[in-house]
């Protein structure tokens, strides 16, 4: 008799009712949080005019995964004070490895 027990990685083919892992809603959108001016506090500015992205995978203090941090150049416009905006964005496709399970799907 053959032995079909292996103890091969992966899974049989054709495996019917296999757990799914939690994953996090794929593309949603992208809520930035209002940013302030480091110099007198407002929240009103002029359009990004410049913006860098870096790929980079990690996560949030809040608990929130990120694929990559995005800066914007803005102008506060109350005080015309300069600054960078940093965002973190999660892009379902672009994060590597297992989704963590404490991923907010809120
Ligand atoms: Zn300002």
């Amino acid at each position: 008799m053959r032995q079909t027990k292996t103890t091969k990685r992966g899974r049989p083919r054709g495996s019917r009712n296999r757990p799914k892992p939690p994953v996090v809603e794929a593309p949603r959108p992208i809520k930035q949080p209002k940013t302030t001016c480091p110099s007198c506090g407002s929240d009103e500015r002029g359009p990004y005019f410049h913006k860098t992205v870096q790929k980079y995978s990690g996560i949030a203090p809040d608990g929130m995964p990120y694929t990559r941090v995005v800066r914007r150049w803005t102008i506060c416009a109350a005080c015309g004070q300069r600054r960078i905006d940093r965002h973190r964005e999660f892009h379902a496709d672009e994060w590597v490895g297992e989704m963590p399970e404490n991923v907010a799907t809120g």
